[in-house]
């Protein structure tokens, strides 16, 4: 593969931790800010692949804006340089409530950035308080206004259903105060409890009421209900856009294509060989400074295993994939080398196939992530 590439660039800072996230992200690390910039523009200056045209970029986190619009515009300006950025490229910036204005906002749209994502979870106070997220329902509607203040015309939130104790009626009306704040992009998740955060230990301690499994799946059946009403389309099992503003850049990892990453624990897929960088900012920032190689861990697919994981990536996509594509791409018939997997989960109602393409039917969608499995 040698088209355009994508940029993912991590900031691994937070103001506080959530109680369900796993991300690699640290509150507390105020003091790592400086280092890590400089590291990160060390490591964006040594990339391979300079010159090469880029499809997107995504800043991602913890919280990018955390750091201040100056170090996040350093860092894209180092970008520009070393990469070939079209001014028409999606560039999106990662936007926690609590760090967000006008200002910054406007001096990130100034840098060009052009798409804002905003980490919103719930328009409830009480279910912010247990997620212990560090904004209320007021402030987070705060940023979707100033990012729309400062000229951003590509707005994106994020929600989590399925949090504990949160009731049918608290996501109806979550739901319809983010229809109503007519953003152009709706990322909605549903909770997982990940080792190591506080949820898990709760959980373990039987301290978390979480809702039942019929619940959890009439969220997710009314949200599709709701926001395809709304004029969003519904066009991968998390993610809703209005026509015309799907998320370029996570269109990439659904195609499994290129990007590079950069940054603590930021992942790379480059010619057939995927890596990740040293996770943790500090050994991250001493790498960096001693020149070392960043990557910890790292591993070359076979055309096999890069199918299998095409096809599972890729059947997230409400369009799914198309077989004659994924013919030219690894040369091999993916319902010959996945027949068995195929077949099983068409018998079973989750997946069909309709003239080239195969898709996750209705069904599927709803055990997108159990049926997925079946391709790794
Ligand atoms: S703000 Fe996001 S990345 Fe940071 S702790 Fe919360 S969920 Fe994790």
């Amino acid at each position: 593969m040698n088209g355009e590439l994508a940029i993912y660039v991590h900031i691994p800072f937070c103001a506080r931790k959530c109680s369900y996230c796993d991300f690699n992200a640290y509150a507390g690390a105020d003091d790592l800010v400086a280092p890590f910039v400089a590291s990160v523009l060390e490591e964006i200056g040594r990339a391979p692949e300079g010159g090469r045209p880029l499809r997107s970029v995504f800043f991602g986190g913890g919280t990018p804006t955390f750091l201040s619009a100056c170090d996040l515009t350093l860092i894209l300006n180092a970008i520009r340089r070393k990469f070939a950025v079209d001014s028409d490229i999606e560039i999106t910036c990662e936007a926690n409530p609590t760090s967000s204005d006008v200002e910054k906002f406007l001096a990130l749209r100034e840098s060009g950035f052009n798409r804002i994502s905003i980490g919103v979870q719930s328009f409830h106070p009480r279910l912010l308080s247990i997620a212990e997220r560090d904004h209320s329902p007021a402030e987070a509607i705060g940023a979707v206004e100033a990012a729309r203040s400062a000229g951003f015309s590509n707005v994106s939130i994020d929600l989590i259903f399925g949090l504990p104790t949160q009731t049918r009626q608290e996501w109806e009306e979550t739901l319809e105060r983010a229809v109503s704040l007519q953003t152009e992009h709706l990322s909605l998740y549903a909770l997982t409890i990940e080792p190591g955060t506080r949820f898990e230990r709760l959980h373990r301690g039987r301290k978390l009421t979480l809702p039942d499994e019929e619940t959890e799946l009439w969220m997710y059946e009314h949200a599709i209900r709701r926001l395809t009403q709304a004029g969003f389309e519904h066009y991968e099992v998390s993610n809703f856009a209005k026509p015309g503003f799907s998320s370029r850049h996570n269109r990439v990892y659904w195609l499994n294509e290129e990007y590079l990453g950069f940054g603590p624990g930021a992942v790379s897929y480059l010619r057939g060989r995927r890596w990740t960088n040293e996770k943790h900012p500090l050994r991250y920032i001493r790498k960096v400074q001693a020149r070392e190689d960043l990557c910890t861990d790292s591993e070359v697919l076979d055309a096999c295993a890069a199918l299998g994981e095409t096809l599972m990536v890729g059947l997230r996509l409400r369009e799914g994939v198309s077989l004659s594509r994924l013919q030219d791409r690894f040369q091999m018939d993916a319902l010959e080398v996945y027949r068995d997997q195929i077949e099983k989960l068409m018998r079973q109602g989750l997946l069909e196939r309709e003239g080239d393409r195969l898709r996750l039917t209705y069904r599927g969608l709803l055990l997108a992530n159990t049926a997925l499995m079946e391709f790794v």
